[in-house]
């Protein structure tokens, strides 16, 4: 019998792609894209046929950005409302809206595994913004922002030995991070080459305006 891989790592290989999910295990040869690229279910590799269609891809983006990013139906198409009034491309305002949340901040700079630990954590309040409590993930965060780490919280466990391994972190050029202070300044807005996956935001934008 097959090795259970795990709920999370099933919406990976239904979209045929690494998402992330699942923090340290996702960068090793257990991930189950690596393992096992095809989708789950009983068709086994022949199973991603029929994806192609215009409506399909369109579908099959907007899925997989909600979960890298780790979102409901509703929160994700919030995002998509805010977005299109926004001036701009909606696209591009879309990534940007999801990228700045604080939940995604904290993964990208380390303080978290994954972007479900990160908004644990950040719902648990460990997370201050310019000096005040922040405990809501969606929260965005906006050029000059500084996200550091709770005094109180620096000594527990969770982030007790986490200098040594935010050393060797590629933190995304939009946010500079200070090891010492567990704290990081939001330096600009994130752009194209600093998200971590590839989302076509266009085809998103069509799926809404279907
Ligand atoms: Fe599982 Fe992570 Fe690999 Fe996705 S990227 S299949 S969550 S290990």
């Amino acid at each position: 019998m097959s090795k259970y891989l795990g709920a999370k790592c099933k919406l990976c290989r239904r979209e045929g792609e690494k998402l992330m999910l699942k923090g340290e295990r996702c960068k090793t040869a257990k991930c189950a894209i690596v393992k096992k690229n095809y989708p789950p279910g009983i068709h086994g590799p022949k199973g991603r046929a029929s994806r192609q269609s215009g409506y399909n891809m369109q579908l099959r983006e907007k899925q997989k950005t909600k979960r890298i990013y780790n979102l409901l139906e509703k929160q994700f198409k919030l995002s998509f409302v805010r977005a299109i009034k926004q001036k701009g491309d909606a696209g591009e305002n879309l990534l940007k809206i999801l990228e700045t949340r604080l939940d995604n901040v904290v993964y990208r700079l380390g303080f978290a595994e994954s972007r479900a630990q990160a908004r644990t954590l950040v719902n648990h309040g460990h997370f201050k913004v310019n000096n005040k409590k922040v405990n809501i993930p969606s929260f965005n965060v906006k050029v000059g922002d500084i996200v550091k780490v709770k005094d109180s919280s620096r000594t527990g466990k969770l982030f007790a030995n986490l200098a040594e391994k935010l050393k060797k972190m590629e933190i995304p050029g939009w946010l500079n991070l200070e090891v010492k202070d567990l704290s990081a300044k939001v330096l600009h807005q994130p752009a194209k080459e600093n998200f971590e996956m590839s989302v076509n935001a266009q085809t998103i934008v069509e799926f809404y305006s279907r």
